[in-house]
């Protein structure tokens, strides 16, 4: 599989066409970003840990039954996708309350929240993805509701297969962000799993494994991604 033709640069990750106009080629590149774009670093071997994180992850979604649109490893930091319609919408889940849920609504961080909480965002960078409800997606017809129903469910489904993984290797799965696109079959997981779109905590001792070390400058971002990824069993290098 050679990539081709870049078709969009994200803000971590670059897509490129390939000669099947089924499929695409991510690569997960060294750059992060935080607070939309306003703090960014470049930080050395992240992108091929979080190439081979999403891999295992996706692999492990795959075995519970939970369709992605992960297809392969080409590289270090490249692999093959299914090309998708993305709905233009982030779906959320929080099992424990902290980052913007804490800012919004003043509730303690570090509450353990149940039942779990299930959010909407829009997908708009220039208005901060704002928080959306599900009457806002069936009024502007981001998502059918046959595809709202089947996103709350599989990212329930996520969270109950990676709260498992996490917890074996001793950590908290305190909340993630997943979005999802229209194939030929009909929708399937569409995003990267990986510490920039999740918040994982050492189960002992709440030590942030995760992008929050990034976005508060704690220092040991990859490091942390590293530590997660061994305490799975993922081989990274
Ligand atoms: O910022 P907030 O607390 O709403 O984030 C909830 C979860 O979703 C976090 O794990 C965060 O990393 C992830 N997220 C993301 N991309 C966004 C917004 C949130 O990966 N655009």
């Amino acid at each position: 599989m050679q990539r081709g033709e870049q078709l969009y640069a994200g803000k971590a990750k670059s897509v490129y066409l390939t000669d099947d106009p089924d499929t695409l080629v991510l690569h997960f590149r060294d750059d992060t970003s935080a607070f939309d774009g306003e703090k960014i670093a470049q930080l050395s071997r992240k992108g091929m840990v979080n190439n081979k994180f999403n891999a295992f992850i996706m692999q492990q979604l795959e075995k519970h039954g939970i369709k992605t649109h992960f297809r392969e490893l080409l590289s270090d930091t490249e692999s093959a996708v299914t090309r998708l319609d993305m709905i233009p919408v982030e779906c959320v889940i929080r099992n424990v309350a902290t980052g913007s849920l804490c800012k919004r609504l003043g509730v303690e961080d570090g509450l353990v929240l149940e039942p779990k909480v299930f959010e909407f965002f829009l997908k708009d960078d220039a208005r901060h993805d704002p928080m959306i409800n599900e009457y806002h997606i069936r009024a502007f017809g981001w998502a059918s509701e046959d595809e709202i129903k089947k996103m709350t469910e599989l990212t329930f489904a996520v969270n109950r297969t990676l709260c498992a993984l996490f917890d074996a290797g001793g950590m908290i799965l305190v909340d993630f962000k997943l979005e999802f696109g229209r194939a030929k079959g009909g929708l399937l997981l569409g995003d990267e799993f990986t510490p920039d779109g999740c918040r994982i905590w050492d189960a002992k001792t709440r030590e942030k494994l995760d992008k929050d070390r990034f976005r508060r400058d704690l220092g040991g971002v990859v490091e942390a991604y590293e530590q997660v990824a061994q305490r799975l069993g993922i081989k990274v290098d």
